[in-house]
């Protein structure tokens, strides 16, 4: 489809976002039936063959016709750019074979192979144990750009986006009618067989309690991490003494790039968690298939529980945890574990916060950041409540019980990212959770006739099953088993 200048009236599929969950849509729609079947990575070795790879690398494809991208921030990945850049995170927390590519696992390192990039980082502080050997290394964030960059040109993937926010959504015939304002601020309807909402985590802030009480001007002074995200300018403004609550990579990032600023407060509600990954390494190692069968195979009360146990709250790396000791030795960063904020005031006239703590100590702050994730809660979401009022799902926990092909009961409606998480599980909202999503959403869109089917091709060895080969040769890959696809 050459790109036209204003928005298609009709679709076949309609994807709302442009981040990388929908880029490893877009990857699938992109390939059809050259995808991979297995979408959970091998911990050591390949699935395909590095020239298998570099040929894929090369090929210009030619995407489905009738699909279209709204973003309202106009650019492939900007907001994952922008997240990135403002909180200055030099590599990744997930590893080098979770990417958005749907080709292989082993893509983006044949990439960075194939293009002279080595701004990997080694993992030192990961033991090589029997149920854990490998991934060890972790893409820079420029390099998972810089990739996503050259697959957005071989896919011609500009040509699908328009810089448009999603508003709103009906059904329609036997598809769904999206009402989307254009950066123009105009209000267009555009009618999509399928509709894919893939608007990432951040659309929405969760705020923990205090903030309820704030006045007027307390709310126009308070920051939520968010909103630094696309706004740089905001960022460079923040100095002084400042207040963080949150205990998540996210507030370490911030502490650690303002502390040189003046004096941080850190607030964690519990105490301070270091691991590598946001999951537990049993979910990354060997026994990661039966952890994924374990999930899916719980009701639902269970998944909730395992979700909980296994995201187990926010938790730093141990790369970050040396960098925040370091400033904490240096008296730049004070961590307060067990601690909340029972009341905050901010005083206009002086541009400051008073915060009482329930450890009954009193802070002072020049400003106060809530480094609190996402509020997830379908019921009084503007793009998604009207299909619960047409179509109720069950809600869990404000996550709504989709079908195995995440989607939103008979509606032509499929949700990638933590809105799946009940489907997908604890790494829903990662790379990792985008492969599988797109995986699933894809066979549904096959069955429906808007995408060759997945199948095997002659030079996909299949997925790794309980084997685990040895080395980076083609003939281990050819070792492999089959088993259920995740
Ligand atoms: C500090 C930090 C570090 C992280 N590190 C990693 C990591 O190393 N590996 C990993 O896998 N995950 C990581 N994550 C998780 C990360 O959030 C997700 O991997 C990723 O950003 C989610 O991708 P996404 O496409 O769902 O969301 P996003 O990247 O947020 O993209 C969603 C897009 O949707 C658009 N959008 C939103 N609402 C609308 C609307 N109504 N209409 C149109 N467009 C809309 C937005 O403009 C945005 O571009 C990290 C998260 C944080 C906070």
């Amino acid at each position: 489809m050459q790109k036209q200048t204003s928005l298609p009236p009709a679709v076949d599929v309609l994807i709302v976002g442009a981040g990388p969950q929908a880029l490893a849509m877009a990857s699938r729609l992109m390939l059809g039936p050259e995808a991979m079947a297995d979408v959970i990575p091998p911990q050591e070795s390949y699935v395909r063959r590095p020239k298998d790879v570099r040929s894929h690398l090369k090929k210009l494809r030619k995407s489905m016709d009738r699909f279209a991208v709204v973003d309202e921030n106009g650019k492939w990945m900007e907001r994952w750019r922008n997240q990135f850049k403002a909180l200055e995170i030099s590599h990744l927390r997930s590893h080098e074979m979770m990417h958005p590519d749907a080709f292989d696992h082993s893509t983006l390192s044949v990439w960075a192979h194939a293009n002279k990039r080595n701004d990997f980082l080694f993992l030192e502080n990961l033991p090589k144990k029997q149920s854990y050997h490998g991934p060890f290394v972790l893409p820079s964030s420029q390099m998972m750009l810089d990739f996503c960059k050259s697959l957005v040109k071989l896919g011609r993937l500009d040509d699908h986006l328009w810089h448009a926010r999603a508003e709103s959504m009906r059904p329609s015939g036997s598809g769904m009618c999206v009402t989307v304002k254009t950066a123009s601020g105009r209000s267009q309807d555009i009618h999509a067989k399928r509709v894919v909402v893939a608007r990432g985590p951040t659309w929405r802030r969760q705020w923990p309690g205090f903030y309820y009480n704030l006045d007027t001007a307390a709310v126009a002074a308070i920051y939520h991490a968010w909103d630094l995200f696309d706004t740089p300018a905001e960022m460079k403004s923040l100095h002084g003494r400042g207040l963080i609550v949150g205990g998540g990579l996210t507030s370490a990032h911030l502490c650690a790039q303002l502390a040189p600023r003046g004096r941080v407060d850190l607030l964690l509600r519990r105490d301070r968690r270091v691991k590598q990954y946001d999951l537990g390494l049993h979910w990354m190692g060997t026994g990661r298939r039966d952890c994924r069968r374990e999930y899916e195979s719980s009701p639902l009360e269970k998944r909730m529980a395992i979700q909980k146990e296994v995201r187990d709250g926010g938790s730093i790396t141990p790369e970050l945890d040396a960098v925040i000791s370091d400033l904490e030795t240096k008296g730049q960063v004070h961590l307060h574990e067990w601690t909340e904020v029972v009341s905050a005031s901010f005083d206009p006239s002086t541009s400051s916060w008073t915060v009482a703590l329930n450890t009954n100590e009193v802070l002072e702050a020049d400003y106060l950041i809530c480094a609190t994730g996402a509020l997830v809660d379908v019921a009084s979401d503007p793009l998604l409540g009207t299909l619960q009022e047409i179509h109720p799902l069950k809600l869990h926990g404000g996550l709504p019980v989709l079908s195995e092909s995440l989607q939103w009961g008979r509606l032509p409606v499929h949700l990638m990212g933590n809105l799946a998480a009940l489907e997908l599980g604890p790494d829903a909202v990662n790379m990792a959770g985008a492969a599988r999503g797109a995986l699933r959403i894809s066979k549904a869109l096959a069955v429906a006739g808007l995408l060759e089917g997945p199948h095997k091709s002659e030079n996909q060895v299949g997925n790794m099953g309980n084997q685990e080969s040895r080395g980076r040769t083609g003939k281990n890959a050819k070792t492999e088993g089959h088993g259920k696809e995740y």
